[in-house]
C-alpha cells in the first residue's frame, strides 16, 4: 500500500473524515476524499498513486505549474535571510514586488498586500469608502456589482458577490451592496446582437447609478469576465461603457483580477483586453501561483493622494499581520520573472486560440449550448435543447466530469447559481502546460463528449 509520510491511505482518509472541514463541499461520509500527495507540471498524483492533469490549477491559480523549484528556492532563501516583518514599516521584497505589479500594470498605482481574494477586495472596499469621504463626499458609500460575480466569502466580499446561493445562509451581510444583470451573451434577448446587448447591460448600472442617486455610489466592482459565474465573457463595448459611466458619476472603478490576473486572459491582467484604465485593481491566487499566500489591491496614485500625508485621523486604518509576507512576496517575485522568461502571458493567449478551435467539432455534440472563452479560460455550457436553451440536467455534468476523472483529466464546473443551474464546465489549465499536455486535455475531451452522444 503507498503510504504518505508513513500513513497509509485508509488511515488518512479515515484522520481527514475525522479531523478536517473541507471547503464548499458537501458532508459525504459514504466517498474518500481524494488526498492528493505530489504535483509536478500540469499533474497532480493523489496518495493511491493515480496521476490527473489538472486544467482548473488548483482553484484557477496555478499558473507556472507545479513544482517549481525556483520558487521553493525564493521562500527557502527569504525565510533563512529574514522570514518577518509586519508592513507597518517595509521590506525588500514587498518594495520590489510593488515596483513589478507596476510595471505589469502599465500604470501608477500604490500597493496594499494582503492574503486573499477576499481580504483584496475588503481593501478595495474600505479605500473607495474612505476616499470618497476625505474628498468632501462621505454619503457615497454604496457599491455596484453583478449577478453571478463572485468576489469572496468574507462578509464584504460575500455582501459584493452575486450568487445568491453562497449568501441566504449568512444574511444580513454587509448593507450598500446592489447588483445588476450581468451580460450573459448566450442568454441575451432573442433579437438583440451581442453588442446592442451589451451596451443595454452598461447602461442598467447608470439607471441603477441614478435611481440610487449617484450621490450614494461608491463604487462599481467587476471582474474582466465573469469567471466562477459561468466564464462570461463581455463584449469589449460594455467594459468601455461601464469605465465611462463611472467617470461621468465620479464612481470609482475596483477591477477584480483574482482569477483574469497574471496571463489568464492572454494579458497580463485581465482589464488590459479592454483598454481601461480602473481606479482599483485587486488580485491574489496567480501572483504566487499558489505556491504562498498573497494578495494585492493596488490603488491609483489619484486615488492614493487623498491619503498622502494624512492626519492620525485620517490615514487608512486598516492592518494585516501577514499581509506582504517577506517570503510570499519573494515567490511573487520569482514567479513574475518565470512568466516574463517563459513567455507564459503569451502562451496563454495562444493555447486559449488553439483550444478554441480545437474544440469547435464540440458545438455539434447535441448538449453543448455555449463555448466562450479569454486566453487560457474556457466555459462549456451544456444545454438539454439547443434550441430552447433549457439547461442540462447536473447528472449529465457529474457524469462528463466524472468521466474526465476516471480518464484522468481534472475540469471544473460552475454557473447560475441564483437560477440555480450550474450547467457550465469551467477549464483553467496552467500556462506551462506543455504541447503533449494540450494534446492530452484535447483528446480526453473528445472521447469523452463523443461517449455521451
Ligand atoms: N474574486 C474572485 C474573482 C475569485 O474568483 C475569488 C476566489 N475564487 C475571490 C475573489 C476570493 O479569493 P480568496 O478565495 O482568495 O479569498
Amino acid at each position: 500500500m503507498e503510504t504518505v509520510n508513513n500513513v497509509s491511505d485508509s488511515t488518512l482518509a479515515e484522520k481527514d473524515r475525522k479531523h478536517l472541514w473541507h471547503h464548499i463541499s458537501p458532508y459525504n461520509e459514504k466517498q474518500d476524499p481524494m488526498v492528493v500527495t505530489e504535483a509536478s507540471g500540469s499533474w497532480i498524483t493523489d496518495s493511491e498513486g493515480k496521476k490527473y492533469l489538472d486544467a482548473m490549477s488548483g482553484l484557477w491559480c496555478v499558473n507556472v505549474g507545479y513544482g517549481r523549484e525556483e520558487l521553493a528556492n525564493a521562500a527557502y532563501e527569504q525565510l533563512k535571510k529574514m522570514a518577518y516583518y509586519p508592513l507597518t514599516q517595509s521590506h525588500e521584497p514587498a518594495i520590489l514586488l510593488a515596483e513589478k505589479l507596476n510595471e505589469w500594470l502599465e500604470d501608477d498605482y500604490v500597493i496594499f498586500f494582503s492574503n486573499s481574494g477576499s481580504d483584496a477586495n475588503e481593501v478595495a472596499f474600505k479605500v473607495t469608502r474612505q476616499y470618497h469621504a476625505q474628498n468632501g463626499e462621505p454619503n457615497r458609500f454604496k457599491f455596484i456589482a453583478r449577478y453571478r460575480g463572485y468576489h469572496g466569502s468574507s462578509m464584504g466580499a460575500l455582501s459584493a458577490t452575486g450568487q445568491s446561493q453562497r449568501k441566504y445562509k449568512y444574511e444580513p451581510l454587509v448593507s450598500g451592496f446592489l447588483h445588476v444583470r450581468p451580460p450573459d451573451n448566450y442568454r441575451r434577448p432573442e433579437g438583440q446582437t451581442v453588442e446592442q446587448f451589451n451596451l443595454e447591460c452598461a447602461a442598467d448600472i447608470e439607471q441603477k447609478i441614478i435611481w440610487e442617486g449617484k450621490e450614494s455610489i461608491a463604487g462599481v466592482i467587476m471582474e474582466p469576465a465573469i469567471t466562477g459565474g459561468g466564464i462570461l465573457v463581455p463584449h469589449p463595448v460594455y467594459v468601455k461603457k461601464v469605465e465611462e459611466i463611472c467617470k461621468k458619476h465620479g464612481v470609482l472603478l475596483i477591477i477584480d483580477e483574482v482569477i483574469c490576473g497574471f496571463g489568464r486572459t492572454g494579458k497580463k491582467f485581465g482589464f488590459q483586453n479592454y483598454d481601461i484604465k480602473p481606479d482599483i485593481v485587486t488580485m491574489a491566487k496567480g501572483i504566487t501561483s499558489g505556491y504562498l499566500p498573497l494578495s494585492a489591491t493596488a490603488v491609483k496614485k489619484e486615488v492614493y493622494e487623498k491619503f498622502k500625508n494624512s492626519s492620525e485621523y485620517d490615514h487608512f486604518r486598516h492592518i494585516n499581520t501577514f499581509g506582504g509576507n517577506p517570503a510570499a512576496c519573494a515567490v511573487a517575485l520569482k514567479n513574475l520573472e518565470l512568466m516574463e522568461k517563459e513567455n507564459l502571458v503569451d502562451r496563454s493567449r495562444q493555447l486559449g486560440e488553439r483550444l478554441k478551435e480545437e474544440l469547435e467539432e464540440l458545438k455539434d455534440h447535441p448538449n453543448v449550448g455555449d463555448i466562450r472563452s479569454l486566453g487560457f479560460l474556457m466555459g462549456i455550457e451544456l444545454v438539454k435543447d439547443k434550441d430552447t436553451r433549457e439547461p442540462a440536467p447536473p447528472s449529465l455534468l457529474s457524469s462528463i466530469i466524472g468521466d474526465c476523472k476516471s480518464r484522468g483529466l481534472i475540469i471544473g464546473k460552475n454557473g447560475d447559481t441564483v437560477a440555480g443551474h450550474n450547467n457550465i464546465l469551467a477549464l483553467s489549465p496552467p500556462l506551462s502546460c506543455t504541447d503533449e499536455d494540450f494534446e492530452f486535455i484535447v483528446s480526453t475531451l473528445k472521447r469523452v463528449f463523443n461517449s455521451h452522444k
